[in-house]
Formats: C-alpha cells, sequence, structure tokens
C-alpha cells in the first residue's frame, strides 16, 4: 500500500517530517508522497531519513490556485497536486513559492486585524507559535478552540476563517492555469486534488469543468480520498479514462489536526496499491 497525499509541519501537518517517514515505515507503506501546501521542505527534511528506512519517497507539493471569476463572483478554490518535482526546486521555482508565502503571511496580518475588530482576542505571535513559518488557517482555527471563541475546529471554519464567515479575508492566490504550468515546469505531474470539493452538484457541469482543466495540462485526477464515496471514485474514473489523466490517490494526513483521518487507509476504507504510482510514474515517462 502506499500514500500519496501528506502534510508534515512543514504545512499545517502536525507530524514532522523524519516522524511522518516513521510513521508511514510502521504503517507497512511501500511509498509515501508528501504534498505540503505550497512548499517542498517537508520533503527535503524527510529525504534522508526515508532513504535510510527504504521508503520510496515521491516529491509532492499541494497548490492553492483559484478558477476565474464568473458572474461578478470570485472564482472557487481549486487544489493542484503536483509530484515528481525537481528536489531542490530551480531558482525561479522556490521565488514563487516564496511569493505566494508572503502573500500568505501578509494575509494573516490582516486576518488578526479582522479578528480583533470583531472581539477575538488574538495576537499575530500566538498563532506563529502554533504555524511557524507556514501559518495558515487551520492555525487560526486551532488558536481559536484553544481560547475558548469556538468549540470546534470545524466551527471556527463556519464562524470565522470559511470563505462565506466573517473574519474571511482575501489573499493573492495564482490561477488554475498557473498552477498547473508551474508545476510542469518544475518537472512535476500536475493532478487536480479532492475534485468532491469543488462541490459542483451537476456531474455535467464538473466534467466540463475537469475538461478545461485538462485543456490547461492537467495530466491527473485524485480519485481515491478520504471525502470521496465509492460512486464519486467511479465518476472520477471514468472522468480519468475519457480524458487520458493519471489516477492517483491519498489519506490527506494531517496529523492530530484530523484525528479521524489515518495515514495509509484514511478514514477506514482506503487501500491505494503500489501500482497506481507505477502508472503515474509510467505516464510521466510516455
Ligand atoms: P490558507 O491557505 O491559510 O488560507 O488555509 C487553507 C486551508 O484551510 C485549506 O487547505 C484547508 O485545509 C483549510 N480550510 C479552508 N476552508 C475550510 C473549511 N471551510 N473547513 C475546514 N477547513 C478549511
Ligand atoms: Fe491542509
Ligand atoms: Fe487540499
Ligand atoms: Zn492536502
Amino acid at each position: 500500500m502506499i500514500d500519496l497525499h501528506t502534510h508534515t509541519t512543514a504545512s499545517d501537518g502536525t507530524f514532522e517530517p523524519r516522524r511522518l517517514v516513521n510513521a508511514a515505515c510502521e504503517a507497512g507503506l511501500e511509498a509515501l508522497a508528501i504534498t505540503d501546501h505550497d512548499d517542498v521542505q517537508g520533503y527535503e527534511e524527510a529525504a534522508g531519513a526515508a532513504r535510510d528506512n527504504g521508503l520510496d519517497l515521491v516529491c509532492g507539493i499541494e497548490l492553492s490556485t483559484r478558477l476565474p471569476r464568473t458572474a461578478g463572483r470570485r472564482g472557487k478554490s481549486v487544489h493542484i497536486l503536483g509530484y515528481f518535482l525537481d528536489a531542490p526546486p530551480s531558482e525561479s521555482f522556490r521565488a514563487w513559492l516564496k511569493q505566494i508565502q508572503d502573500a500568505r503571511r501578509d494575509r494573516n496580518r490582516r486576518l488578526v486585524e479582522r479578528l480583533r475588530d470583531l472581539g477575538v482576542g488574538i495576537s499575530l505571535e500566538e498563532v506563529q507559535e502554533i504555524g511557524r513559518n507556514m501559518t495558515g488557517r487551520p492555525h487560526f482555527a486551532k488558536l481559536l478552540v484553544r481560547k475558548g471563541y469556538v468549540s470546534s475546529y470545524q466551527e471556527a471554519f463556519d464562524v470565522y476563517l470559511d470563505e462565506s464567515a466573517k473574519a474571511y479575508v482575501q489573499r493573492l492566490e495564482p490561477s488554475v492555469p498557473e498552477g498547473i504550468w508551474r508545476i510542469r515546469s518544475g518537472n512535476g505531474v500536475a493532478v487536480l486534488a479532492h475534485p468532491i470539493r469543488l462541490k459542483v452538484r451537476d456531474p455535467d457541469e464538473e466534467a466540463r469543468l475537469i475538461r478545461w482543466m485538462c485543456d490547461e495540462g492537467l495530466q491527473g485526477i485524485e480519485v481515491h480520498h478520504p471525502d470521496q464515496a465509492p460512486a464519486d471514485e467511479l465518476r472520477y474514473l471514468a472522468a480519468a479514462e475519457k480524458l487520458g489523466l493519471a489516477v492517483t490517490g491519498g489519506s490527506d494526513f494531517h496529523g492530530d489536526l484530523k484525528p479521524q483521518v489515518k495515514l495509509g487507509t484514511g478514514t477506514g476504507s482506503l487501500a491505494i496499491p503500489r501500482e497506481v504510482l507505477d502508472r503515474l510514474r509510467d505516464s510521466v515517462r510516455a
């Protein structure tokens, strides 16, 4: 078994990169991809430990991108996974990642102000103590729970942090096509993460959207993910076949941030065979 979607403390996971490698070995995984949000530092830190333990470690990333505006409304958020990126990344890819990270930091400052205006007594220092150099909304959510402003992680998003919630502030995000070409120019394979989260109710419209991304250079689709039911998997498998997209899957492990999701098995039923990675690799060579 393998897991192609995991996060470390280099983004919003709670396992240090080396600890994640150990956990993967203990879980009997043959291969692991580290796909931190907007960074590859977790992979770089884990590479040595993986080599020592004979774990096939893939350099991945998960980029937050945006669809174009429609009908005057801000486009939806889309997560694009990248696999087999050059490690270390090129100077230009690294500089681009830094731009994204800076935009998040700037957003964090404005988010603290917005929350304080709403009577939530938190400081940037407090939230950065949790999230360190990759502080994001998940760390804000943790802090809001810890300080008793909400009773759960999800409530923090529902009431304050979600795009539709009262404290939300925008940040600069790359477009979907830019995310795809940046990954490809870093020698990576661009894969649509958890398509169910696009929340397109009409299957035909969903298929059109995936086709558009395909025309923009998308190379794969995450068919297996804890949020996706068997019927969803079948629909995404069919889309993959029709559009010639590679199939991937992973647990989206975040450690204690999402304790119900386990490495490798997700919420219980995930079981991704080694062949998925072999085929993904073959699709690059083809
Ligand atoms: P950021 O990049 O700092 O804006 O944080 C984005 C992350 O917050 C995403 O990758 C999700 O893990 C999480 N997130 C965003 N919206 C929600 C939501 N409505 N419910 C739970 N988690 C969310
Ligand atoms: Fe995350
Ligand atoms: Fe994601
Ligand atoms: Zn993820």
